[in-house]
């Protein structure tokens, strides 16, 4: 009888230099729509603790991925390819939260060698009301998708 295949890590992704911003996720093969790619990986910070822990050096916040209301994932922390996953605004993946941890997910088949981006939805820590000015100053997007909307704080 042929013994069960098991495959722990499915290898769907190299990192590379991205034309988004700096490094990039890529497919390695063809991967088709609906397939799992990866967890987000990294530990889970009190959204409260964020800007003490940028504040003293333990974290560059560009990895952070909100989980819950209070709860977000800091790649940069025990985190895995997956942080490297550039932002677009016309994204190819989703992240979906099953069981208390993020998966990328295709949404729809991506060409081998394709660039793997999700929409980051950023939200403002800040509790001033940022104009979309401020927005595309602060967080500026390079996507270059053709409906951009310059900034990855979600409007
Ligand atoms: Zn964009």
């Amino acid at each position: 009888m042929p013994k069960k295949q098991t495959i722990p890590n499915r290898d769907f992704i190299r990192v590379g230099t991205s034309k988004i911003h700096g490094h990039g996720v890529f497919a390695k093969r063809k991967i088709p729509k609906g397939t799992r790619i990866v967890e987000y990986c990294g530990d889970r910070i009190l959204k409260d603790n964020l800007l003490s822990d940028f504040e003293n050096g333990l974290t560059s916040l560009r990895y952070v991925l909100s989980l819950t209301d209070d709860i977000a994932i800091d790649g940069e922390r025990n985190g895995n390819d997956a942080r490297f996953i550039n932002h677009c605004c016309q994204p190819n993946c989703e992240v979906y939260i099953f069981d208390d941890i993020p998966y990328i997910y295709a949404m729809e088949e991506i060409p081998r060698w394709k660039e793997i981006t999700f929409d980051y939805k950023l939200q403002s820590i800040s509790s001033k009301k940022l104009t979309k000015k401020e927005k595309m100053k602060l967080y500026p997007c390079n996507c270059g998708a053709k409906k951009c909307r310059g900034t990855l704080i979600v409007q």
